[in-house]
Parts: structure tokens; C-alpha cells; sequence
């Protein structure tokens, strides 16, 4: 299975990264290894000082597809879930500076914090998903799929011209204002509404 990434897809996270708005989606990737699942606690890495939390709508595919048109996208997703994109923030500003791939800074084991539980979507109002991530009970990101900047369908569609989506891979979709550094000894916990989707301590 792939994980496959977006950045910037919300405007307000773009501006506090003092990166330009995108004119079509960015992604990046994450190897299976990344997946942080059932609540695992997440080890603080020796090669980093300044881990972030991003925290993330996840679609998962339901079906094989190449060459997606948007308005088809919605037959390849019937769930969401919720996940943090977990980022070295120092390592990528190195990265950036010398025009490096993101890998270290992005693609790290356990990276990819995941939810157990996903959402049927028609559970939900995709155009207005709401989710929060709370840092030691203090809410420190909230975001609505509304202010995606590409919407998922969109992201179907643009990323399965590049590859084949399969049954089972994970699109993060992108985090909105509010990122920050994480401690150990820090409780992460993500929602969807008031659902609870995960509980992540730093250790
Ligand atoms: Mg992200």
C-alpha cells in the first residue's frame, strides 16, 4: 500500500509556512513503515530536535484506479479517517535550503500516526468535514474540509495521473494553521466532530 501526501492544501497553514499559495497539488510519499495504528505511542527520534504534528483528513481507497476523472473520484473513497502527518521540521528546513527530497524529514517510522476507526462517508458532509487536535487537552489545530484548497476529488483525480491508486492506500490530505512542535511526555488527540479518532503519547 502507498501513503501519499499533501502539502499546503489549506491556505492559512501555507501562510503561517510563509510558502506561496500552489497552483496544483503537491504530494510527497511515506512507506508503509510510517503507519503509527491502535493508539501506539510515538517514540521521539534521535535525529530531530523539533518534531511537528500535523494533523490530517485520511481517505482511504476502496478501489484500483488510473487515470480518475473528478467527477468519478467519489466511487474510490467511502471512508475517512484521521491522521498526523508527523514532520522534522528542522531536518526539512535543511532539505528545502539545499533543495533536497523531503524523505528524512517526512518519511520516518511511525510518521503517519492513523486512526483505527474511519467514518463511512455517507456519514458525513464531505464538503464540511470538521476535525480538531488537541495537544494535552488544549485544542491547537481545528480545520473543516471546506477550506481545502484542492478538494478530495480533486486529489483523486490529479494523483492517479502520475499512479495507480490500489485498494487500501492512504491519502493525507493536507493540515491546516496551527502546527507545532510536540514533547515527550505530550497526549495527542484527534477528532472528527466530537468523535475521538486517536490518542497518541510522545515518548
Ligand atoms: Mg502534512
Amino acid at each position: 500500500m502507498k501513503i501519499i501526501c499533501i502539502g499546503r492544501n489549506y491556505s492559512d497553514h501555507a501562510k503561517e509556512m510563509n510558502a506561496a499559495l500552489p497552483e496544483k497539488p503537491m504530494f510527497f510519499m511515506k512507506p508503509d513503515v510510517a503507519l503509527l495504528q491502535h493508539n501506539a505511542p510515538f517514540y521521539y527520534p534521535d535525529f530531530s530536535k523539533d518534531i511537528h504534528y500535523e494533523c490530517e483528513l485520511v481517505v482511504r481507497i476502496n478501489k484500483q484506479g488510473k487515470h480518475i476523472d473528478e467527477k468519478f473520484a467519489n466511487r474510490y473513497y467511502d471512508q475517512i479517517g484521521l491522521g498526523i502527518d508527523f514532520t522534522a521540521r528542522d531536518l526539512q528546513q535543511e532539505c528545502k535550503e539545499k533543495g533536497h527530497p523531503w524523505e528524512i524529514a517526512k518519511s520516518f517510522e511511525g510518521s503517519a500516526v492513523i486512526s483505527d476507526q474511519f467514518i463511512p462517508v455517507d456519514q458525513l458532509d464531505r464538503s464540511n468535514i470538521e476535525f480538531s487536535l488537541f495537544q494535552n487537552d488544549k485544542q491547537v489545530q481545528s480545520g473543516t474540509s471546506k477550506d481545502m484548497i484542492f478538494q478530495i476529488d480533486q486529489l483523486i483525480a490529479y494523483i492517479s495521473r502520475f499512479m495507480t491508486l490500489k485498494t487500501g492506500d492512504l491519502i493525507y490530505t493536507g493540515t491546516p494553521a496551527g502546527v507545532g512542535p510536540i514533547a515527550i511526555g505530550d497526549v495527542l488527540v484527534g477528532k472528527i466532530g466530537d468523535q475521538e479518532m486517536f490518542r497518541v503519547e510522545i515518548k
